[in-house]
């Protein structure tokens, strides 16, 4: 790509990264470019239209909200800084990803948006924000807003909205469990995320690797809340996902698979 197929807007502010974004049409958001790069160097960036940088908009920021463990995480937080901030079980998905380079370099906002590839792992964080019922804060056509990070995932593919921030309540107890296949990077095909928040509310499931995006296990979690053991409940799983084929593993294997690895993370739940 040469300098010139693309326009280069580099805001200074969350609210320069916004008024620049407007509705998103001919916008691409560049934030720690691990998924982008490689875009350019294969040919395949968007030519003609502008590139939103998002490296100096201030959007890098980790703040707790009042003293009830929630917490607001900026689009443009790297995984390096998640993996060592304790906030489980999303502290233990960023640890899996790639390697230190790659963390140190990509942001929570870009494996939210990964556009969903099959030849290679890319939204890993996603079920452990499921399971966490993180919000997502958001900028686009008809302004900002706030939504669960389940409707967010679930919006059509065209509509593209600058991710701001995310917030996550930190949870009682959470687990993290993922299906590894060996390669140079040591790829995730599956990951399984559970957490419960305090009050009584019931415990969250969600699996990645599993559809395009990582999926909330609403049967799973009725079945828990009705007594069932971790293994009963974690056969509904198949009732709700229909796992597809694709370089990292079968959908066989993944249907074989995907209900010891609930049973497992649900046995792992750790915390008060
Ligand atoms: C060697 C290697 C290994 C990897 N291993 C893993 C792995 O194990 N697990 C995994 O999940 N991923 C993996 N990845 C993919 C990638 O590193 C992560 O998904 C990363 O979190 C993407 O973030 P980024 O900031 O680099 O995104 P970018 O490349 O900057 O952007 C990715 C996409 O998100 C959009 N985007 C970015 N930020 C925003 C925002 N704030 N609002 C709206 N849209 C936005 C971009 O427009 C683009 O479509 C790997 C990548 C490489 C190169």
């Amino acid at each position: 790509m040469r300098a010139s197929d693309t326009e280069v807007l580099t805001p200074g502010s969350a609210a320069q990264a916004v008024e620049a974004f407007g509705d998103g049409r001919g916008i691409t958001v560049f934030a720690g470019g691990t998924i982008l790069m490689p875009e350019i160097a294969a040919g395949r960036y968007p030519r003609g239209g502008r590139t939103l940088m998002l490296d100096r908009a201030g959007l890098d920021q980790l703040d707790q909200l009042g003293g009830d463990g929630t917490v607001a995480i900026g689009a443009m937080v790297p995984l390096s800084k998640l993996a060592g901030s304790r906030i489980e079980p999303l502290a233990a998905a960023a640890r899996e990803v790639g390697d230190l380079e790659i963390r140190a370099q990509a942001t929570i906002g870009g494996n939210l948006c990964a556009p969903p590839a099959a030849e290679s792992p890319r939204g890993d964080l996603q079920a452990a924000l499921l399971a966490m019922g993180a919000r997502v804060r958001s900028a686009g056509k008809a302004g900002e807003r706030t939504e669960s990070v389940e409707d967010f995932l679930a919006r059509s593919e065209d509509e593209t909205r600058l991710v701001l921030a995310i917030e996550v309540d930190k949870p009682r107890r959470a687990s993290y469990l993922s299906l590894r296949r060996p390669h140079a990077h040591s790829y995730a095909a599956m990951t399984v995320a559970c957490a419960q928040n305090d009050g009584n509310g019931g415990v969250r499931v969600a699996a990645g690797g599993v559809a395009p995006r990582a999926k909330r296990l609403h049967g799973v979690e009725r079945a828990l809340a009705e007594g069932a053991s971790g293994e009963d409940a974690a056969a509904r799983a198949l009732d709700e996902v229909d796992p597809q084929d694709d370089a990292l593993a079968s959908a066989w294997y993944r249907r074989n698979v995907l209900p010891t690895l609930i049973t497992r993370a649900l046995e792992q739940l750790q915390g008060g």
